[in-house]
């Protein structure tokens, strides 16, 4: 069992401060953005990238949550499915541009999930998509706006995010 360090604290600080220029850039300012955390880890990165986008701009982007867990659906397949289990979104998204916010990317049926959900609550304007790593293996056309770091894996490698909010340090490792 291999774990090799691919984002320590510093580059996970970089990667996060680049992507919250990048959001403002590409939306030419955060005034219609809302930053939404998908479950635990990407809510902690979403509430970084508001902090960050704060000090550059000035502005508070409201964050919200999206808690979604894979469900077995035993009538028909036996297969897990990613569902919505709860949201909390502090404003309406009805015309806003909502970037999504997860830790890691991996078929796209999260975001999938994610997307749903959105549209059901309110019709955005745009979905966008942040992850602090993309590690490939896309089962759906779906792919990120913003991205920490590209990184190739095996099906069967994982790759393991902590934050020191819940974790008590910032690390990405891929465990081989
Ligand atoms: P997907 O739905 O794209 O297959 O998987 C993405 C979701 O599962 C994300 O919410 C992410 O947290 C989690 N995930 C998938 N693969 C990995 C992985 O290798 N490491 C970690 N930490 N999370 C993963
Ligand atoms: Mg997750």
């Amino acid at each position: 069992l291999e774990m090799k360090t691919i984002l320590d604290e510093a580059a996970i600080r970089r990667a996060l401060t680049r992507i919250a220029h990048e959001i403002i850039e590409r939306n030419k300012g955060v005034s219609e953005t809302v930053l939404v955390g998908i479950r635990t880890r990407g809510i902690y990165l979403a509430k970084r990238l508001a902090e960050r986008i704060h000090q550059i701009e000035g502005q508070q982007v409201p964050v919200g949550e999206l808690d979604i867990t894979l469900y077995r659906d035993d009538l028909t397949e036996k297969t897990e499915q990613p569902e919505v289990r709860d949201s909390d979104l502090p404003v309406s998204i009805h015309g806003k541009t909502v970037v999504l916010v997860d830790d890691v990317l991996f078929t796209g049926r999260t975001v999938r999930a994610a997307m749903d959900a959105l549209i059901d609550q309110g019709r955005p304007k745009m979905i966008q998509l942040a992850v602090l790593v993309d590690r490939g293996h896309r089962e759906l056309p779906i792919r990120p706006d913003y991205i920490g770091k590209n990184v190739p894996t095996s099906q069967s490698e994982v790759v393991t995010v902590t934050v020191a909010e819940i974790d008590l340090q910032d690390q990405v490792m891929i465990r081989k």
